[in-house]
């Protein structure tokens, strides 16, 4: 699917544009995972080979900027966060465009203020099927600049087939996430055809679904399938995470896993191996096929790159990582979990955050807050800061990032030279 989108330029950075496309034109099959080195003298950058916007948010931005250029008469508003990023968000609503809800579900504008003539954007991660039909019955234009992404369709679709051959579909995802809130209400329609079917004969036959959050709640399912735990220990702990009349003694005869796209996708593959071992020990291993749906090609592409090339960044090493994007965004969530497995990791909205090199403020995703390090960059020696960005963070704030630290670090070469003398990948020793 390669395809260049009209993104603004507000968004672009020179460095990210230079490096990218000198990576792109020296392996445009992406098979190098090694990071690009921006070397400053005493301060280095590495950049990760993927990182930043992907295919779905590059759709989303230029669908709701078309909508805003094409529409300077009407009413437009975004269902939620058009994108897990203050800089994007904060942006269409200086051109006018106002949010209807929060992204944790709160409503800002009751829909019944919304007019047949308005238009309301649908967010890359799209919305529930319930959404969709109070927004139709007011008749507001959803489907002109709808930019939910082909890719998280996907994992609607086959959901939806799964369902429809009788499997209950296990969703390795964030309850509270709208994607996963969206993937939960779709993937309930499987037993009809489609959800467009489903709706159009009012027919809300309900295929079981059943969210994960993580490998050790799989793992616990798992033992259930096992005949290790019983049935009131299982209701009880996935409480709210499972479709009202789901009955795990019937509905965990036929199942099969699809994920919240942006969640880390090697253990999305691990959640489906002990879930597809816990069927094999129940049934046998001949047969698998039917009471494990095999849905591995449903696994976003562009959150398996971003994840690979942070991984084989963190195996290069760095004093220090700075990951950049929205607190909200769990993507970038989970490139900051790799990084501060192995070193000090700053997640940042923005260069606005670095107060000098004494100070940082940064999200700290177990208390849910922003904290305040002291200290966090030792200039005693040359620095080596690993720099990579979300799938919704746009390029220019790592331009701001790469120009702020430069600036607190003495000696060191001028961004235009640094600029200009990035031709090729730099090896990092
Ligand atoms: S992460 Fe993947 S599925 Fe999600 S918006 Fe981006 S391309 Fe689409």
């Amino acid at each position: 699917m390669a395809r260049s989108f009209n993104v603004p330029t507000i968004f672009n950075s020179e460095f990210v544009s230079k490096i990218k496309t000198a990576r792109r034109d020296a392996d445009p099959l992406k098979n190098d995972l090694s990071p690009s080195i921006l070397d400053f003298g005493p301060l280095r950058f590495k950049l990760a080979r993927h990182f930043g916007f992907c295919y779905g948010v590059e759709n989303a931005i230029e669908i709701a900027y078309r909508a805003v250029e094409m529409n300077p008469d009407k009413r437009i508003f975004l269902l939620s966060e058009m994108i897990h990023n203050p800089r994007v968000n904060d942006d269409l609503v200086d051109r006018g465009i106002r949010f209807l809800r929060t992204t944790d579900g709160k409503q800002l504008i009751p829909f019944a203020e919304l007019l047949p003539n308005d238009i309301v954007i649908i967010p890359a991660f799209g919305t529930t099927i319930e959404i969709e039909t109070q927004l139709r019955e007011l008749k507001v234009d959803i489907k002109s600049y709808d930019t939910t992404c082909p890719f998280v369709e996907k994992v609607w679709r086959r959901a939806s087939q799964i369902g429809s051959k009788g499997y209950t579909v296990i969703v390795h995802g964030k309850r509270n996430h709208e994607e996963t809130q969206a993937t939960f209400s779709r993937a309930r329609q499987g037993k009809n055809s489609s959800w467009d079917a489903s709706m159009k004969s009012g027919n809300t036959a309900n295929t079981p679904v059943f969210v994960v959050r993580d490998l050790e709640e799989a793992t616990f399912l798992a033992d259930f399938i096992r005949g290790k735990h019983d049935r009131e220990t299982l209701l009880e702990r996935f409480l709210d995470s499972f479709t009202p009349d789901f009955d795990p003694d019937t509905d965990l005869i036929r199942i099969g896993v699809v994920n919240q796209t942006t969640m880390l996708a090697t253990e999305t593959k691990e959640i489906s191996s002990v879930l597809r071992q816990a069927m094999s020990e129940r049934f046998g291993e001949s047969e698998i096929s039917r009471h494990f749906a095999d849905t591995s090609d449903t696994l976003c592409y562009a959150t398996n790159e971003n994840q690979e090339a942070a991984r084989a960044l963190i195996n290069d090493g760095a004093s220090l990582a700075i990951v950049v994007g929205g607190s909200n965004s769990s993507n970038t969530s989970h490139l900051v979990e790799l990084c501060s497995e192995v070193m000090p990791t700053y997640f940042i909205r923005s260069s606005k955050q670095i107060d000098g090199a004494q100070r940082i403020v940064h999200f700290d995703l177990e208390s849910g807050r922003d904290i305040t390090s002291e200290s966090w960059l030792d200039l005693s020696s040359r620095v080596d800061i690993l720099l990579t960005a979300g799938a919704s963070c746009p390029d220019i704030l790592l331009d701001e990032v790469i120009r702020t630290v430069v600036d607190l670090v003495p000696g060191t070469r001028n961004p235009a030279d640094v600029l200009q003398t990035f031709t090729h990948i730099q090896t990092a020793h």
